[in-house]
């Protein structure tokens, strides 16, 4: 007999006794009586109990679990261990789903959980702001009539994952997104939504950089090949001619090379973010080189005029410092038309030092003067080539001022010149006054 029988058994025992003996002392009818109000009682009490019980699993959160007596006594404090355990994993369940949302919502990537359906089960913020649904609100609806754009629908449609596919976010302006489904559990699925604006502009920039240089590269080697074409097709062609043709090709040899050296300082300046060998730079001595060096180029066309108005080196890469600034001189030059005028100056301003070129050129039109740096962008393309640039000076000039800490301002009014501006922080400026530096002249 089970532990419960027996218990019933011991409860009923006293009851049976005691209607016995009062069956053999005033009857059977008597002692059946007392035995029918006793068991009468019982069942009344029972019946208390299981209406206690009753109302409390109408709201078992709510109330305390009764207390009771007897058998009840047992039943309910079973019931009452059992609460505690259910409970107590209950909320290790919602630490656990707090700490899933907190994970979720802190993770840089959108997350959406998909049910059986495709419906929105749940996402992160991230998710909301990428794919324009709403944690709250979007709840059950099934993601492909929020998300309505052919590759996603295609991709989920697919049933093929193994890939992500990639998408214009239909919220944020300019913003492309890698979009990944990963099944997991029963039929549901986990949709992350990553931002590849910045990889996608990487790319854009390595396509429009190599259609560049195979432009650049093209137009003079088309001219080289042709003068080359003539002259083996053209047995008559005089010595003055053939002179005037390999002195083209000449100039065409050069351009290319001035592309492939400029090229190459780029990509070095662009392997590492810090100056090279840093040294203590003779300002007086550099400018001096420079002057030398636009002179010869100007050919005495230009009126060119340098002055060193601040008495201090420069602590940088001077073989840097000398190709950036040469190359705002060279500009300076090869824009600005014969009898032009042209200033540069090593001067301060405040605690920095600034190296200024001014010229009375053609001057540049204020909404190109953003772009300039850019590489390859030109104002005049042909004068450009003219002068045998490659669009990639001021590029140059950039990178090696941020390297340098500095900066490069650029002030121009069309048709009255140019001020091109490299403002070197505090910190660059050498202690020692240039006639301590070691010059060589
Ligand atoms: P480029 O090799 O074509 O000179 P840069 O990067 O040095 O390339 O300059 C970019 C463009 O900026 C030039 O093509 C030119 O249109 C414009 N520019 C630069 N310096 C001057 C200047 N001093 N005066 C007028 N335009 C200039």
């Amino acid at each position: 007999m089970s532990q419960f029988w027996l218990r019933v058994a011991a409860t009923l025992i006293y009851p049976v006794l005691f209607s016995v003996l009062i069956g053999l002392a005033a009857g059977w009818a008597v002692g059946l009586g007392v035995l029918s109000a006793i068991l009468l009682i019982y069942l009344l009490i029972h019946m208390r109990y299981l209406g206690m019980l009753e109302r409390w699993l109408k709201d078992p959160q709510a109330r305390a679990v009764p207390e009771g007596g007897g058998l009840w006594e047992r039943a309910f404090s079973s019931l009452y261990q059992l609460m505690r355990i259910q409970s107590r994993s209950q909320s290790k369940l919602s630490a656990a789903v707090d700490r899933f949302q907190s994970a979720a919502q802190a993770i840089p990537d959108g997350v959406v959980i998909l049910g059986e359906d495709d419906e929105i089960q749940w996402c992160n913020p991230v998710a909301e702001r990428h794919l324009g649904v709403d944690n709250r609100a979007d709840q059950g609806r099934p993601i492909k009539y929020l998300l309505r754009q052919t590759a996603f629908t295609e991709y989920l449609a697919s049933q093929n994952y193994a890939e992500p596919a990639v998408m214009k976010s239909p919220t944020l302006h300019d913003t492309t997104l890698s979009i990944q489904l990963v099944p997991f559990g029963d039929a549901q699925k986990l949709l992350l939504s990553r931002d590849i604006s910045a990889l996608e502009r990487v790319v854009q920039m390595r396509r429009d950089f190599v259609a560049n240089v195979s432009h650049e590269l093209r137009t003079p080697l088309t001219v080289v090949g042709g003068f080359l074409e003539t002259l083996l097709d053209n047995d008559s062609i005089d010595s003055a001619e053939r002179r005037h043709f390999e002195e083209l090709m000449l100039d065409q040899t050069k351009r290319m090379q001035n592309l492939v050296q400029d090229l190459l300082t780029l990509s070095k300046l662009e392997s590492s973010d810090n100056a090279g060998t840093e040294e203590c730079i003779d300002m007086r001595r550099l400018l001096r080189s420079l002057n030398e060096d636009a002179k010869s180029l100007s050919a005495g066309q230009h009126t060119i005029e340098f002055v060193c108005e601040f008495d201090v080196g420069l602590v940088g890469s001077e073989a840097e410092i000398h190709s950036a600034l040469s190359n705002l001189v060279s500009n300076a030059i090869r824009y600005t038309p014969a009898g032009g005028h042209i200033k540069a100056s090593w001067g301060r301003r405040g605690a920095d030092a600034v190296f200024a070129v001014e010229d009375d050129g053609p001057g540049i039109d204020a909404q190109h003067l953003p772009r300039l740096t850019e590489r390859f962008y030109r104002v005049d393309r042909s004068r450009s080539r003219e002068t045998g640039g490659t669009g990639l000076g001021l590029s140059i000039v950039k990178h090696v001022l941020t390297r340098h800490q500095a900066r490069l301002e650029i002030q121009s009014t069309p048709g009255k010149g140019s001020l091109f501006t490299a403002v070197f922080p505090a910190r660059r400026v050498s202690t020692q006054t240039q006639a301590t530096l070691q010059t060589v002249s």
